[in-house]
C-alpha cells in the first residue's frame, strides 16, 4: 500500500496550485461580489489542461489519471470555491459523459472546444424544479421523436455553466412506459430555438459558478443528438455521479484546506491574554480536529480516485468520501470562522466566503441525505 503521490503528480499539484495562486485566489473575493464567473482565466486554465481533466489526449484531453484529477479540483477549491465548482461541473458532469458515451462524431464536434476553454464550459441538466434526489419518479421533461428529430419539453433548475455552455446535455424522459430504462442524455446544442436559459440565480455561495433555470418549448435536435444509446440515461447519469463525487469530495477537501490555513494565520498573529491564540490549548485543539478531519477526507477521496482509476467498482467509496469529505468542510469552515472571531464573520477575510461555498458541497450532485442511501444500501446488502 502505497500513501504517496508519484513525482508527477506532486509536480502537478505544485503547478495547479502555483496557477491558482497567480490567476485565481486573488480574484475569489471580487468574482464572489459580483456574482461573475472568472472567464478571463478559462483560456489560461485550458492551457494548462484544467478543462480536460477527462477526455482523451486525441481529443484535445489531458489524459489525466483520476488521482490527478482530483488533486486539480482540490488546488482550485483551495484558490476559490465558485470556480472550482464550475470546472468540476465542466469536467466532469459536461466533459465525461461526452467522453464515456459520446459516438466518435460527438467526440469530435465537442470535446477539443470544451478541452481549450475557446467553446466555454460544459454543463449537465438533471434536476428540474419538481424533481432532484427522485429523479425517476419526479423527472417531467420529455423527448419525443418526430421524424429524424427530438422534440423536447419542460424545464430544468439549478444547472451550472448553462450560460457558458456551447451544448447542454439533457437528461430527458424518452419513453414513459420504461421504468429506468424510459431515460436519455441528449445533446442540446445551447443556440438551439426553444431553449431559453434564464438569469442567473442568487445564490449565497459559489457565486463566481453561475446557475440557472432553463425552459425548452418544442427545442428540436436531430435524432443522433442523443448520448450513447436511448432508454440508457439513468444508468449513464449513475456513472456520470459517481465520478463527479470524487470530484465534490475534493474540492470540499481543497475549501477546508484553505480555511484551515487561514484559521492558522490568523491564530499565529492575535495576541489575547498576553499570548498569541495559537498558543491557547483551546485553540490548538481546534486546529488539530481540523487537520484530522482534513486527513481523513483526503484518503477517502484519494481512495475513491484511485479505484476509479483502476477500473474497480467505487459507488460505495465515491459516496463515502462525498458524504464525509463536503460534512467536514462545512465544520472546518465553521470553526475557522470561530478562530477568527468578528474578523470571521466579516467579508474582509475569505472565511466568511469559504464558509458559504462549502455549505453547496452537501447538496449539488446528490445530498448528504442520497450519499447515506448509497451507502447504506450497500452496507446492508454487503
Ligand atoms: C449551486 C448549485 C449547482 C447545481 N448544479 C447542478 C447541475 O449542474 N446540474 C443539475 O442537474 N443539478 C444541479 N444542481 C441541483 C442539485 O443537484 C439538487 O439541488 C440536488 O440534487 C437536490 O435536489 P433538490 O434540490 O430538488 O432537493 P430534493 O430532492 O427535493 O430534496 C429535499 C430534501 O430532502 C432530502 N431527501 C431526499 N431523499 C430523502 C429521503 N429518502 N429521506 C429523507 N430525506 C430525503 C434531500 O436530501 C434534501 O435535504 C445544483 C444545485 C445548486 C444549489
Amino acid at each position: 500500500m502505497d500513501f504517496e503521490l508519484n513525482q508527477e503528480q506532486r509536480m502537478w499539484q505544485n503547478t495547479v496550485h502555483d496557477f491558482c495562486d497567480q490567476h485565481i485566489r486573488p480574484y475569489a473575493a471580487e468574482f464572489d461580489e459580483k456574482a461573475e464567473p472568472m472567464k478571463m482565466t478559462f483560456r489560461k486554465m485550458g492551457a494548462l489542461g484544467l478543462l480536460a481533466l477527462n477526455i482523451p489526449e486525441e481529443f484535445g484531453g489531458a489524459g489525466m489519471d483520476a488521482v490527478s484529477a482530483a488533486i486539480a479540483i482540490d488546488e482550485l477549491g483551495y484558490a476559490d470555491g465558485g470556480t472550482a465548482l464550475s470546472i468540476a461541473a465542466h469536467n466532469g458532469l459536461g466533459c465525461a459523459p461526452i467522453s464515456m458515451f459520446g459516438s466518435q462524431m460527438q467526440k469530435e464536434e465537442w470535446l477539443p472546444g470544451l478541452s481549450s476553454g475557446e467553446s466555454g464550459l460544459g454543463a449537465l441538466a438533471l434536476t428540474e424544479p419538481g424533481a432532484g434526489s427522485d429523479l425517476v419518479r419526479g423527472l417531467s421533461t420529455r423527448a419525443e421523436l418526430d421524424g429524424d428529430s427530438w422534440v423536447i419539453n419542460g424545464s430544468k433548475a439549478w444547472i451550472t455553466n448553462a450560460s457558458l455552455a456551447p451544448v447542454i446535455i439533457t437528461l430527458c424522459r424518452t419513453d414513459p412506459e420504461a421504468g429506468t430504462a424510459g431515460f436519455s442524455l441528449i445533446l442540446v446544442p445551447s443556440g438551439t430555438p426553444g431553449l431559453h436559459i434564464h438569469p442567473s440565480e442568487k445564490k449565497m455561495g459559489v457565486r463566481s459558478s453561475p446557475t440557472h433555470a432553463l425552459t425548452f418549448e418544442n427545442v428540436r435536435v436531430p435524432a443522433a443528438n442523443v448520448l450513447g444509446e436511448a432508454g440508457q440515461g439513468l444508468y449513464q447519469t449513475l456513472q456520470i455521479l459517481d465520478g463527479g463525487r470524487i470530484s465534490i469530495g475534493a474540492l470540499s477537501l481543497g475549501i477546508a484546506r484553505a480555511a484551515l490555513d487561514e484559521a492558522i494565520r490568523y491564530a499565529k498573529e492575535r495576541e489575547l491574554f498576553g499570548k498569541q491564540l495559537a498558543d491557547l490549548q483551546a485553540t490548538r485543539f481546534k486546529l488539530a480536529d481540523c487537520q484530522v478531519e482534513i486527513d481523513a477526507a483526503q484518503l477517502l477521496v484519494y481512495r475513491a480516485a484511485w479505484l476509479k482509476e483502476e477500473g474497480k467498482p467505487f459507488t460505495r467509496e465515491a459516496a463515502i468520501a462525498k458524504l464525509y469529505a463536503t460534512e467536514m468542510a462545512e465544520r472546518v469552515c465553521r470553526e475557522a470562522i470561530q478562530i477568527l472571531g468578528s474578523y470571521g464573520y466579516s467579508r474582509e477575510y475569505p472565511v466568511e466566503r469559504m464558509y458559504r461555498d462549502a455549505r453547496l458541497m452537501t447538496i449539488g450532485e446528490g445530498t448528504s441525505e442520497v450519499q447515506r442511501m448509497v451507502i447504506a444500501k450497500r452496507v446492508i446488502s454487503g
